[in-house]
C-alpha cells in the first residue's frame, strides 16, 4: 500500500517484549502498528520481530498464517528487524534444529550458546553506522551469529569478534535489546536507513 509521507513499522506481536519495540517507535514519533494477522502486513513498510521465544514465536507465525506471507515479501526485498529471538527466525542456519524459521537471511547463529554464567550480560558496543558514541548493549540468552555471508555487513562486534548486528539488504539483525535501553539510535536506524531507503534501492 502506498502512503504519502509518514513510514509505518509494525512490530509482530505474537509473543515477547513487542509492547518495549513499540514504545520505542512511540518515542522517535514513528507510527507502529501490532502485527498479528497477515492482512496486517498490508498497512505497514516493514516489521520488527521482538526478543522472546524463537521456538513460540516460530509456531505461532505458522498457527497465525504469517510465515509464507512474511517469506514471500522479504524475498520482494521488504524490510525486517530481528532481535535476539526475532535474529534466530530471520538466520538461514541455526544448526539443524527443528523449529519453524523465517530463513531468509545469510547468518549462521546458534542459540543460547553464551553458556550459563553469561545467559544474560550487557556491554558497550561500537556500531561506527550510528557515531561515535557506543551502544549500551544488553544479552539475554542470546544467541551467538557464529558467521555471515559475503552480502551481509557486520554493523557491530564483541570484543571476541562474536557478530551482534548485521545488516543485509533490507534485513538487520542484532543479537541484543536495543528496545531495553533509552537509546533510540537502532530504531531509528531501522525506519530511516533501511525501511526509509525504499525509494532508493
Ligand atoms: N533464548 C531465546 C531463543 O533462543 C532468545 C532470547 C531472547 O530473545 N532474549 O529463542
Amino acid at each position: 500500500m502506498a502512503r504519502i509521507g509518514m513510514t509505518r513499522i509494525g512490530v509482530l506481536a505474537l509473543q515477547g517484549d513487542f509492547l518495549e519495540h513499540r514504545q520505542m517507535l512511540e518515542r522517535v514519533s514513528i507510527p507502529a502498528v501490532e502485527v498479528r494477522k497477515p492482512q496486517q502486513l498490508d498497512e505497514v513498510d516493514g516489521l520488527i520481530i521482538p526478543g522472546g521465544e524463537s521456538t513460540t514465536i516460530g509456531k505461532l507465525l505458522v498457527a497465525y498464517g504469517l510465515l509464507h506471507p512474511l517469506r514471500e515479501r522479504i524475498a520482494a526485498g521488504w524490510p525486517v528487524w530481528g532481535t535476539c529471538a526475532g535474529a534466530i527466525l530471520l538466520a538461514r542456519d541455526i544448526g539443524g534444529l527443528d523449529q519453524p524459521l523465517l530463513a531468509t537471511m545469510d547468518i549462521v547463529v546458534r542459540r543460547n550458546a553464551f553458556g550459563r554464567q553469561a545467559d544474560s550480560f550487557e556491554v558497550d558496543l561500537d556500531v561506527p553506522r550510528l557515531g561515535a558514541l557506543p551502544v549500551r548493549a544488553i544479552f539475554i540468552r542470546a544467541p551467538r551469529i557464529i558467521a555471515a555471508g559475503t552480502g551481509v555487513e557486520v554493523l557491530a562486534r564483541l570484543a571476541d569478534g562474536t557478530i551482534a548486528a548485521a545488516r543485509q539488504g533490507r534485513l538487520l539483525a542484532t543479537a541484543f535489546h536495543p528496545e531495553l535501553t533509552p537509546d533510540t539510535r537502532f530504531h531509528r536506524y531501522f525506519a530511516e536507513q533501511v525501511v526509509g531507503g525504499a525509494a532508493e534501492r
